[in-house]
């Protein structure tokens, strides 16, 4: 048995994991939480939003929304055309296989999933892969399969919605409801937990790979990635192994010199690389075997600047990705603008600190004039009109500021800041260049403004995105934990949990079967759990098989009651790790508790 094999066992045994629909023959990529494991990962989701909510210096605040997602949404995320994995289908069989994996696991050395479906054929043909299912070769050529699961909302209205595959669309649409919340001030974070699913293509490894799955996500909005965040040094000397995409060698560096260096492209980027570091050790991961693994430059979406993996080291499955901290720029609100046409409402105003000239007079149309001189040409027209001051407007501010932003609106005023008044001229005749043709205008369609100036520039946000998935991180918590020693020359196994997030927190144990004992143990473990510690109790078999019940599924402490109990109104506290025991009294029991537990 190796430590996969070990780990699960004890989590079917003990109630942590059950494979789900057991029952009924189970089913790959599901599996349920039981009482342990559904505890543990309460308190894992709470200390996360401990850290991202309350810990993190940037304001944040938590939304839940529905999985059922509607097509539009994900169309403009890019995931209806393009999330989706190689596959290849055996011909024996009629299993299917993800192809990037296949090739890896016959020796292709180098990032699968960057390759074409063309390489892949090509990969497939020279390294002969063995049907995982069969142990055929005879392979289809690779097909891309999308990994959403589809339905349909309202049945018969034939509109297509997808159980979302991530939480993070939910949190960019309600963008502008989440700038109002914030007063329209930046920086600040949208937060969410929840399910997602994946219609992984032949999941065989367990909690890494399945298809339905918990998600903790932080898009965290800035003006600026550029500029420095001032908390970023208070986080700027703690150290973590990185793993550079140029040397592929892991150092261990300072979060400040991995700045300094330009290894992490910048200060946001790298406060939540941080964050998540001391989240997921405060977690219970440990500290060695866990590193930040920069994506290759042919991995990393094409329009994220810089993308780091938190990759925990399992014995059976090397390094696994566990977080992934992105610099997404700003595309995902720029798609959302644009697909739902209210580009207004995902962009942020910031004044500039002094007004900019805009050498060129604005065209207003007069659109009841212009509808009836041009019928449908109208509306081009007006865009037209539009897009010349646009471009007169950005040249200005391009040459005052030097600011590369390709994206940029404005809002135009007096100089002083004064809405333009009620002046503008009745435009003469002329010839506009439309997108398409070239559109003349008659005198009176519009009417001419001088004298506009830019007082502020409304961008789109940026966004630092750190992504987690709880149960590949909740197996990696349980791996690190599990040690197996022995104990009067029998297997002995401890699981050093971190208090933060085991499922019992403490263990009552009354050391006889004596009726005074017994009811003042049960008196004190009701006392504990209206205090909101999670509690067990256990008056089954001698102490030594007690106590090892509790060491196996990871509870810190455990507290005997015991006939002295009665006199002196004091109990033993034993470690889990050091198995030291010292006595406390009852009334300080809480305390004595909230210490050990403090963060
Ligand atoms: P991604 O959006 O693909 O970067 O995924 C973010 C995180 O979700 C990963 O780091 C994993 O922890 C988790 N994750 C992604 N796919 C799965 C899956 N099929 N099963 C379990 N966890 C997953």
């Amino acid at each position: 048995m190796d430590t996969t094999d070990a780990v699960m066992d004890l989590a079917k045994r003990r109630g942590l994991l059950w494979p789900s629909f057991e029952v009924y023959g189970g089913a790959a990529g599901f599996y349920d939480y039981g009482p342990l494991g559904a505890a543990m990962k309460k308190r894992f989701e709470d200390l996360w939003r401990h850290f991202f909510l309350q810990v993190c210096a940037v304001p944040a605040a938590e939304v839940s929304c529905p999985r059922v997602t509607i097509e539009e949404v994900l169309k403009a995320s890019g995931h209806v055309d393009e999330f989706s994995d190689l596959v290849v289908r055996c011909g024996a069989c009629g299993s299917p296989s993800r192809a990037d994996h296949l090739v890896e696991s016959a020796g292709y050395d180098g990032m699968a999933d960057a390759l074409s479906a063309a390489e892949i054929d090509r990969e497939v043909a020279a390294r002969k892969p063995k049907c995982p299912n069969c142990g055929k070769v005879q392979w289809s050529d690779a097909a891309a399969q999308n990994l959403m699961f589809r339905t349909e909302i309202g049945p018969g209205s034939g509109r297509t919605g997808y159980l979302r595959p991530e939480t993070a669309q939910g949190i960019f649409t309600d963008f502008p409801h989440l700038l109002r919340h914030f007063r329209g001030k930046l920086p600040f974070a949208g937060v969410q937990l929840g399910r997602s699913n994946r219609n992984e293509i032949s999941p065989r490894q367990g909690m890494i790979r399945l298809r339905e799955f918990s998600m903790m996500e932080a898009e965290v909005f800035f003006a600026d990635t550029a500029a420095p965040l001032p908390a970023f040094a208070d986080v700027a000397e703690r150290t973590a192994w990185f793993v550079p995409n140029k040397t592929g060698e892991a150092v261990e560096l300072t979060f400040g010199a991995a700045v300094r260096d330009g290894l992490v492209a910048n200060e946001p980027l790298g406060y939540f690389l941080a964050l998540t570091h001391r989240f997921l050790v405060t977690a219970g991961m440990d500290v060695k075997r866990l590193r930040f693994r920069q994506h290759l430059v042919d991995e990393m979406a094409h329009y994220a600047s810089d993308c780091w993996d938190a990759e925990f080291q399992s014995e059976r499955y090397g390094w696994v990705e566990c977080v992934g901290v992105a610099d997404r720029g700003c595309y995902d609100l720029t798609q959302h603008a644009r697909h739902s046409g209210r580009d207004n409402d995902f962009r942020v105003a910031v004044p500039l600190a002094a007004p900019i000239r805009v050498p060129r007079t604005r065209k207003e149309p007069d659109m009841a004039a212009l509808g009836k001189a041009l019928k449908q040409q109208a509306k081009a027209a007006a865009a037209a009109m539009d897009a010349e001051f646009h471009a007169a407007a950005v040249a200005a501010y391009r040459q005052a500021t030097g600011d590369p932003e390709a994206d940029v609106a404005f809002t135009f005023a007096n100089q002083d800041g004064t809405a333009p008044t009620g002046d503008a001229k009745p435009g003469k005749a002329t010839r506009l260049a439309a997108a398409d043709a070239e559109i003349d205008v008659p005198a009176g369609s519009y009417r001419e403004r001088d004298g506009l100036w830019i007082t502020e520039v409304r961008r789109i946000p940026r966004v630092i995105e750190p992504s987690f998935g709880v149960d590949r991180i909740l197996y990696a918590l349980w791996e690190h934990a599990y040690e197996r020693t022995e104990k009067n020359g029998e297997p002995y196994t401890v699981l050093h949990l971190s208090p933060h997030v085991a499922p019992v927190q403490a263990a009552v144990l009354p050391l006889t079967n004596d009726d005074d004992v017994v009811r003042t143990a049960t008196d004190i473990e009701a006392g504990l759990r209206r205090s909101g510690i999670l509690t067990q109790f256990d008056t089954s078999g001698n102490i030594g098989r007690r106590y090892a019940r509790q060491d196996e599924v990871g509870t810190p402490v455990c507290i005997t009651v015991d006939p002295d109990t009665l006199r002196d109104g004091q109990v033993t506290l034993r470690d889990r790790d050091t198995t030291q025991q010292e006595r406390v009294t009852v009334e300080a029991l809480v305390q004595a508790l909230a210490r050990r537990f403090r963060l």
